[in-house]
C-alpha cells in the first residue's frame, strides 16, 4: 500500500515543473495509505460476489502511480450465482409499497452528506479527480436520490386509462418492475454513474447486478454498504469484477434490462447482444461536444464557464466541451480570457479542496491525450496553452491544453479525446456555427453563450443533442434531475434522469375490467346487429369528442 503523503504527489515526482507551467496546488499532507486503509480495502472487497480462490486484480492509484487495492475477480458462473441470490430477493422488494422503497433513498440521501468524506477520499483515490470534482459526483447523487425519493410514487402509480367502451370497460395502465438490471458502468464518475443511475432502478422494485470498472470498483462498494445501511436488503445489489469482454457480456446474457453507461464502441456491442436476447437498454455514451459563445455573450462569465466546461474532472467527463466555437468579433478577447484563466488553474492531487484539476485516470487516458495533441501540432495547429505531460506532478497528469487551427483530418477534430484538451473554431453566423455543432455522429450535451436568454434557447431548439445548456458548462441541464439526460445519434439510447429514467426499469402493463356485457355479440344480437350498434357507437364517440 501507497505511503506517499499528499504533499509528495504534488511535489515528489521525478521531473521539475516547467516555468511556464501550471502551478501545482497545495497537497493536504494525507495520504492515499491512510485515507484507504487495506482493512477498508477488505471490508469493501467482501461486496464482491466472487466464489472459490478468487485471482485477485491489483489497482493503481492515479494520483501516485502506487498500488491502491487488490480486488477479487468474479467468473462467468460467479455472474450466474449474482443473477441467483438478485433474483431471489427481488419479489420481496416489489411487494413493498413504493413509499416505502423511496424511504430508504431518501435516508441513503441523509447518510450521504453526513459520510460524503469517506467517499470523496475513495473517488480522488480510484480517479485521480480533485476533490471539488468528486464533490460534484456527491451532489448528482443526492440530487438524484432526493428526486426518486419524492416522485418515485407518483412516476409508478397506476393511472386510470381510457377503457375500450366508455363505462363498461375499465383500464388501469401499471408499471410493474423488470425484474433483475444489469447495469455496467465506467470509471470516470463511479460514484454517479454506479448508485446515481440505480436509485430509480430500486425504487421501481428491481434487484440489479451490477459490473463497475474495477479500477473504481471500491466507491461502487462503499455506496452498495451506504445504501444497505439505509435499508436496502444486500441480496438486491449484487457485485461482480473482472474484465469488460468476459464478464459484461454475462451480465447482459443473463439480465431482464441493461443500462450501461460507457464507450459508444462497447455499447454498440451490449445493445447488440441485448437485442438478441429481446431485453431492452439504455446506453449512455461518448459525446464531442460544442459550446457556443454568440456574438453577444458575456465574456467573462463565458471564459469561466468554458474553463469548467472543459477541464472538469481533468476532461474525463461524457458531457465535457471538447469545441469551442466562438464568433469571430469576440474571438481575441474570449481567448485571451479563457487561456489566461486556464494558465492559471492549479494542479494537484491533494486529499482536499484546492485543486482545480487533477490527474487523468491512466495511462491509456494519458496516451489518447498525448497522441491527440502531438499529431495536431504537427500537422499544423497550435498550442495557447498546455500541450505537455506533468510527470512531476503524478504519472498521468497532463496540463489543460487550448489548440487552435485544428483541421478535419486531425483527430483530435472529431474523435473524443476525454482527456483536458479543447480545440477552438471560429464562426461568423448564428447557421455556421450550429452547422459546425451538428457535424459530428454524437449528440450528448452543449452549451450556449448568449445574453439574450430566448435568442439561446432558440438556438438550443436547432442543437442535436439530448441536453443543451445555456449560459452553463453542463450542471444546469444535468443537475435538473426531474429532466430527462441523454444522448442522441451515436452518444446513446434511452435516458437517465426525471420519468424516463424511472420508467425504463419498468414494464407497462394494462389492466382491463369488463362489465355488463361482453365486446362481442349478446343479448340476443347476431353478428349484423352487433357490428350495427358497434358502429354507431363509434360514430357517437367521435361526435362527443372521446380520445
Ligand atoms: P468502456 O466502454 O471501455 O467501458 C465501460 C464499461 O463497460 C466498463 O465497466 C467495462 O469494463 C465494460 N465493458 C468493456 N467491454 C465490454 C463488453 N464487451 N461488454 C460489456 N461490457 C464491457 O468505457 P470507459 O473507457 O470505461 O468510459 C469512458 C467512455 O464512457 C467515454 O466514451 C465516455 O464519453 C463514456 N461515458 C458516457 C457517459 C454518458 O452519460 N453518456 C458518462 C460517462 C462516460
Amino acid at each position: 500500500m501507497s505511503d506517499l503523503t499528499a504533499d509528495a504527489v504534488a511535489t515528489g515526482h521525478p521531473g521539475t515543473a516547467p516555468a511556464d507551467g501550471n502551478p501545482a496546488a497545495p497537497g493536504g499532507g494525507r495520504t492515499v495509505a491512510t485515507a484507504v486503509p487495506r482493512s477498508l480495502v477488505e471490508r469493501l472487497a467482501a461486496g464482491v460476489t466472487a466464489t472459490g480462490e478468487p485471482s485477485v486484480v491489483e489497482t493503481v492509484a492515479p494520483l501516485t502511480g502506487e498500488r491502491l487495492a487488490g480486488l477479487p475477480l468474479s467468473t462467468p458462473a460467479d455472474v450466474e450465482v449474482a443473477f441467483q441470490l438478485a433474483r431471489r430477493a427481488q419479489p420481496a422488494w416489489a411487494a413493498l409499497p413504493v413509499r416505502r422503497r423511496a424511504a430508504v433513498l431518501l435516508r441513503f440521501h441523509d447518510l450521504l452528506l453526513k459520510r460524503q468524506d469517506e467517499v470523496l477520499d475513495l473517488v480522488q483515490a480510484e480517479t485521480g479527480k480533485a476533490r471539488l470534482h468528486a464533490f460534484e459526483e456527491v451532489l448528482a447523487v443526492a440530487m438524484a436520490a432526493r428526486h426518486y425519493g419524492r416522485a418515485a410514487q407518483g412516476y409508478l402509480k397506476d393511472r386510470r386509462r381510457g377503457g375500450a367502451l366508455p363505462v363498461l370497460t375499465h383500464t388501469v395502465e401499471a408499471r410493474r418492475p423488470k425484474g433483475v438490471i444489469g447495469h455496467i458502468s465506467p470509471w470516470n464518475y463511479p460514484l454517479e454513474l454506479c448508485v446515481g443511475d440505480l436509485l430509480p432502478a430500486f425504487a421501481a422494485g428491481n434487484a440489479v447486478v451490477n459490473k463497475p470498472d474495477t479500477q473504481t470498483a471500491l466507491t461502487g462498494l462503499w455506496a452498495r454498504e451506504l445504501l444497505i445501511e439505509a435499508g436496502l436488503p444486500a441480496d438486491l445489489w449484487q457485485v461482480v469484477l473482472g474484465d469488460g469482454p468476459v464478464i459484461g457480456p454475462a451480465v447482459v446474457e443473463h439480465a431482464d434490462y441493461v443500462s450501461f453507461t460507457g464507450s459508444t464502441r462497447t455499447g454498440r456491442e451490449v445493445a447488440q447482444r441485448a437485442a438478441a436476447r429481446l431485453v431492452g437498454a439504455s446506453l449512455e455514451l461518448g459525446g464531442k461536444n460544442a459550446m457556443l459563445v454568440l456574438s453577444d455573450a458575456d465574456l467573462e462569465a463565458a471564459a469561466a464557464g468554458a474553463v469548467r466546461a472543459c477541464f472538469s474532472s481533468a476532461g474525463q467527463l461524457c458531457i465535457s466541451i471538447e469545441r469551442l466555437l466562438v464568433h469571430r468579433s469576440v474571438a481575441d478577447r474570449f481567448l485571451e480570457l479563457f487561456v489566461a484563466r486556464t494558465k492559471a488553474l492549479r494542479l494537484g492531487g491533494g486529499l482536499a479542496y484546492g485543486a482545480d484539476m487533477g490527474s487523468l485516470v491512466s495511462s491509456r487516458q494519458l496516451d489518447t491525450t498525448t497522441r491527440h495533441v502531438d499529431e495536431a501540432v504537427k500537422a499544423g495547429a497550435t498550442v495557447l496553452t498546455g500541450g505537455r505531460a506533468r510527470p512531476d506532478l503524478g504519472p498521468y497528469f497532463y496540463e489543460p491544453t487550448v489548440l487552435d487551427g485544428v483541421t478535419p483530418e486531425m483527430a483530435v477534430c472529431g474523435e473524443e479525446t476525454f482527456g483536458p484538451v479543447v480545440a477552438v473554431y471560429r464562426f461568423d453566423t448564428e447557421e455556421e456555427a450550429v452547422a459546425a455543432a451538428n457535424s459530428t455522429p454524437y449528440g450528448l450535451n452543449s452549451s450556449v453563450w448568449t445574453r439574450d436568454l430566448r435568442r439561446g434557447r432558440a438556438v438550443a431548439a436547432r442543437l442535436r443533442t439530448g441536453t443543451v445548456n445555456v449560459n452553463e458548462a453542463y450542471a444546469a441541464a444535468y443537475g435538473s434531475v426531474a429532466a430527462p439526460m441523454g444522448g442522441m445519434g451515436d452518444s446513446g439510447l434511452g435516458r437517465r434522469h426525471g420519468a424516463d429514467g424511472i420508467l425504463r426499469f419498468t414494464e407497462a402493463q394494462t389492466v382491463s375490467t369488463q362489465r355488463v356485457m361482453p365486446i362481442a355479440p349478446s343479448f340476443g344480437l347476431d353478428d349484423r346487429q352487433f357490428a350495427a350498434v358497434m358502429t354507431g357507437g363509434l360514430r357517437a364517440l367521435k361526435a362527443l369528442r372521446f380520445k
